[in-house]
């Protein structure tokens, strides 16, 4: 099943997970998808270490998902950073033949210190077109999408522009970047739709459960702006880790009911590789229970 034709008819729900740093930490990842299964979501995707270590478990978890007996769809995640042609061709059917044909095609995160990719391919727009030449339709392709811009676009216009461009070169759909500025995303839902993007946007959804992860997931690599809403939770419970987890799950909770009234096309919520925070969330929430 294509997530694409889920979407035609429903909001899609999924997760994503990381592939572990240790072989330990393989089971235990094992053991949370187990609990996620139970929610039923029309796909899980891992992360894909640009350039790193864990590129050898990240196949190893998507076929873990792949094998279940479930209807849940795996979706790898996969850059260009250090990739070349023949590699690229490599590991592509290694993910078919593991059943493995959902694909997030993305530039990657720059390890610090690079300046390009040192592979055969500079954007996202070239994975796009490569895959599209060599796989044909045997692939579903999604791209990134940043409500905010992406941090090294020259204005947001220049970004969107290029995010039409992967869908023109054959993106399926959209995952977007993490937001919490709702503002933001409303302005440009519109604007993306405006220029011609007209393929399904699945948001992605980043839990706030940890004060330091918060700042440090807006602000070490994506430059995204942390609202007043947001803040004044980060101020009020600045020493205080239950109290800020507690109002970062009603902070989520409110972020997941504004973006279904907004009418997206699927909902991608960050599972961080554990389900019990993510459960509570969902829970609350109502749009998913086990
Ligand atoms: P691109 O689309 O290539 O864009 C990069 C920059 O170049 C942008 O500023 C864009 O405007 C510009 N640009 C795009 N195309 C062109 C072009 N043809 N010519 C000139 N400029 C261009 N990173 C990882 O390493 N591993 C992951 O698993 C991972 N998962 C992610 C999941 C999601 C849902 C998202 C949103 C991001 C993820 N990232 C991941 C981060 C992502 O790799 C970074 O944000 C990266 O810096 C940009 O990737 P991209 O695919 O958006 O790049």
């Amino acid at each position: 099943m294509k997530i694409t034709e889920v979407m035609k008819n429903r909001m899609s729900f999924s997760f994503e997970v990381f592939p572990p740093k240790t072989d330990e930490g393989v089971p235990k990842l094992l053991g949370a998808l187990d609990e996620l299964y139970a929610f039923k979501p029309d796909f899980i995707s891992c992360t894909y270490g640009a350039g790193g270590s864990n590129v050898g478990r990240n196949l190893e978890v998507v076929t873990a998902i792949a094998a279940s007996r479930n209807d849940t769809v795996a979706v790898t995640h996969f850059t260009c950073v250090g990739n070349t042609f023949d590699g690229v061709r490599k590991q592509i059917d290694d993910y078919l033949a593991a059943g493995v044909d959902h694909i997030l095609a993305l530039r990657g995160d720059l390890p610090e210190g690079w300046e390009g990719t040192r592979g055969d391919f500079d954007y996202a727009t070239d994975l796009v077109t490569f895959l599209r030449r060599e796989y044909g339709d045997k692939l579903t392709i999604a791209v990134a999408g940043s409500p905010e811009g992406h941090i090294q676009a020259r204005s947001l216009e220049a970004d969107i522009a290029h995010l039409k461009q992967k869908q023109d070169l054959g993106a399926d759909y959209v995952m977007t970047q993490l937001t919490y500025d709702m503002d933001q995303f409303r302005y440009w839902i519109d604007a993306i739709r405006a220029a011609g993007v007209t393929i399904p946007v699945d948001v992605g959804v980043m839990p706030v459960l940890n004060k330091d992860a918060c700042i440090r997931m807006c602000l070490s690599m994506n430059g995204c702006a942390i609202p007043r809403k947001l803040a004044e939770v980060i101020s009020k419970y600045y020493n205080d880790p239950d109290g800020f987890k507690k109002a970062g799950i009603e902070y989520t909770v409110d972020q997941i009911h504004e973006y279904v009234s907004i009418g997206i096309d699927g909902l991608h919520v960050y599972a961080l590789n554990k389900s019990e925070d993510v459960t509570t969330i969902l829970n609350a929430s109502g749009i998913r229970r086990r």
